[in-house]
């Protein structure tokens, strides 16, 4: 037997160092890759706390994993189980080399407490895996990856932990061999005495164990290598990706100096154009789907996948890892669009309303946003490219500042005769009401526009607006990849807005809010932004607003992914219609609030013809229609014309208001 521990020593030894060693370069080569590519991003370490508390959130909860309950719940089992059995691993690992080494030696108590504890949870890893491969080749939801990689995941998962218990069932039973384990263990004992493993000879259980541990150590060495080229690299990426997510403004658009003439390229146009957290993001992902389950894009039958796009420029930065690390000619890298990949290409960049359900759902916090974005920045800036009936909208905002090409010295012409007074005759007021383009000009927002002037003239709030100053506030053309002229636009209304220094800016709109709170700080216009469902509630809670509630029937509410996922309100809606409708709750939609579908118009979709698969709007007011309540309600000009159209499209009645219209009524 010495003998043979000598040749295990050896032999153990030498894998090890092979497997560690292989583990170490693969990982290194996976750093030096996201280390070399082009895309610049600051790498800021602050807010520890927050951070901190975010991964305990993420990571330790697995809160995000657990909106969707079962899968969840089946991966977290795999994920603690799996973790539970590594101390056990690493101390197999030591004890092949030095057989006489015990943890429990060094920590008595603990190790024997530990190993009762691991002996018991790892089992539910089998559980788990039971209910992967039975999603995997049972129920075959269309978002799943279920190739080779996944199913040899699952194996290598499996084979561990089976060998976790065939080596402890024989242990139990051999007091001698290293040192007494029999009584830590719970399911292992029983399977030994289960599969009637006493009655074997002393040296059958002996081979029974060392046979168990080769097959331990030779999969988890194996699975070690496989990791870092396999959808695996997750676990070693994600919990990073989650600690340096984007804290505070956790969704602002990349801000391109377009004035820097060194630059040869703006946006993602290459492979090797992206940045370092882009990189991370693209080994964070564990392909689960649940970003492509959610894309409005993808379920209204556009090529767009968001897990697709992950995948595919994974796949595109590890193939021209060698010419990235050598900072080699970057000319023999093709271009991302027009290489004819079905899952990165025009059709796809321009599928997406920007939404973020893909990142909202995300569980390791990707954002596939930074990549689509990037994209039409640089599909417009350098090539010039972007769907044609872009081309009058960028006119119009270019030279009229509105996407409908309206003359903007009209742009106060809406509030004729309603006493609305101009920043340039009411310098000082307490509230500026930034009106925005839909509620400026086009009919349904100029209504809404109205019914906020009538809230805040009740309320006695001293407000004025910009009248013909105001510029379109940049979102549309920011988001449709036309970032000099978002800029330009940027630029003008912080100018003006800086002269100004308004106490108070309200919104009618969430581009509005969202742009002009998140992102006109990047370019020195930080002001108090409020939108004007959550300003009115705070009128009505502090009493300054009188309302009269009435009865309105069943009102369900649509949640703007701009109001919602980009900014997080989804209570103050809620409760207005509440107080409104005399204590009544808003009917929930199946789909609300943080799963919310979007309407179909965001990220400039609204300018852009919808001519692959089925209307977003039609789908989402089927889901209205389904609450057979009377009025839906929002908090959105651009959302109100898109279920408005929705409803009339699937023949529906039902009324749709911006909360503001509701408000009004109760105001009497
Ligand atoms: S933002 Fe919305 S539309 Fe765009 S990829 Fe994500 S889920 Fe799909
Ligand atoms: S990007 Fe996120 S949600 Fe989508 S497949 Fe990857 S891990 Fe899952």
């Amino acid at each position: 037997m010495e003998k043979y521990y000598i040749f295990k020593s050896v032999l153990v030894a030498l894998l090890l160092i092979t497997g560690f060693g292989l583990f170490v370069v693969r990982v290194k080569r996976r750093v030096q890759l996201m280390l070399a590519v082009k895309g610049k991003k600051e790498f800021k370490l602050d807010h520890i706390q927050a951070r901190i508390k975010v991964l305990i959130s993420d990571v330790i909860r697995q809160s995000n994993v657990l909106r969707k309950p079962i899968p969840g719940f089946a991966h977290m089992l795999i994920f603690f189980g799996f973790l539970a059995v590594q101390p056990h691993s690493i101390e197999m690992m030591v004890q092949g080399v030095y057989h006489k080494f015990a943890i429990a030696d060094v920590f008595p108590g603990l190790f024997s407490g530990y190993l009762k504890f691991a002996d018991t949870i790892a089992v539910f890893v089998l559980v788990g895996l039971g209910y992967s491969l039975y999603r995997r080749l049972i129920k075959k939801p269309k978002y799943l990856s279920n190739g080779r990689d996944a199913k040899l995941i699952i194996l290598f998962t499996a084979v561990i932990i089976v060998s976790f218990y065939s080596y402890n069932s024989f242990h139990a039973l051999l007091p001698d061999y290293g040192h007494d384990v029999s009584h830590s263990l719970t399911i292992s004992a029983s399977l030994a005495s289960g599969l009637s493993l006493p009655s074997l000879s002393k040296s059958s259980q002996v081979i029974g164990l060392e046979i168990s541990y080769w097959i331990h150590l030779l999969t988890i060495l194996g699975f070690l290598i496989y990791i870092p080229g396999s959808k695996h690299l997750h676990l070693l990426a994600a919990i990073p990706n989650v600690f340096l997510k984007p804290l505070g403004v956790e969704k602002a658009m990349i801000k391109t100096d377009i004035e820097d003439e060194e630059a040869e390229s703006f946006g993602l146009g290459k492979i090797s154009e992206l940045n370092w957290k882009n990189v991370l993001d693209l080994y964070s992902c564990t392909e689960c789907g649940r970003c492509q389950e959610r894309c409005p894009a993808d379920r209204t039958g556009k090529p767009l996948s968001p897990k697709e796009i992950i995948s595919h420029l994974k796949h595109e930065l590890i193939d021209h890892g060698d010419v990235i690390i050598n900072g080699g000619e970057t000319e023999a890298i093709p271009p991302l669009i027009g290489q004819g990949n079905e899952h990165f290409n025009a059709d796809v960049i321009w599928s997406c309303t920007t939404c973020r359900a893909c990142e909202d759902v995300c569980p390791v916090n990707i954002s596939h946003l930074d990549l689509l974005l990037e994209s039409r920045k640089n599909q417009v800036l350098m090539e010039a490219s972007f769907p044609h009936e872009m081309q009058d909208t960028f006119n119009n905002l270019e030279n009229q500042s509105n996407p409908w090409g309206f003359s903007n010295d009209l742009r106060g012409d809406w509030c004729k005769g309603l006493n609305v007074p101009l920043m340039t005759n009411h310098s000082e007021p307490d509230l500026l009401y930034f009106v925005g383009c839909a509620g400026s000009f086009d009919d349904n927002g100029i209504k809404i526009s109205k019914a906020i002037v009538q809230v805040l003239k009740k309320a006695g709030i001293d407000f004025a607006i910009l009248g013909p100053e105001e510029r379109c506030n940049g979102d549309m053309a920011r988001r449709s990849g036309n970032e000099y002229l978002a800029q330009m636009m940027i630029q003008s209304n912080v100018e003006l807005l800086n002269q100004y220094k308004p106490k108070k800016i309200l919104t009618g709109c969430p581009h509005c809010y969202n742009i002009m709170k998140n992102e006109y700080p990047d370019f020195g216009g930080t002001f108090d932004v409020v939108h004007h469902l959550d300003y009115f509630y705070q009128l009505i809670e502090q009493g300054k607003l009188e309302i009269n509630p009435q009865s309105f029937g069943n009102i369900t509410f649509h949640d703007s992914c701009y109001l919602g996922r980009w900014n997080h309100i989804y209570d103050t809606p809620r409760k207005l219609l509440t107080v409104l409708n005399q204590g009544r709750p808003p009917v929930e939609m199946n789909e609300s609030k943080d799963n919310a579908m979007c309407c179909g118009a965001g990220g400039a979709r609204m300018f852009m013809e919808e001519t692959i698969g089925s209307r977003i709007n039609n789908e989402r007011a089927k889901q209205v229609l389904s609450t057979q309540a009377d009025i839906v309600t929002a908090g959105c000009p651009f959302c109100v014309t898109m279920l408005r159209d929705g409803i009339a499209e699937n023949s529906g009645s039902m009324a749709v208001k911006d909360i503001a219209q509701i408000l009004v009524q109760a105001c009497g």
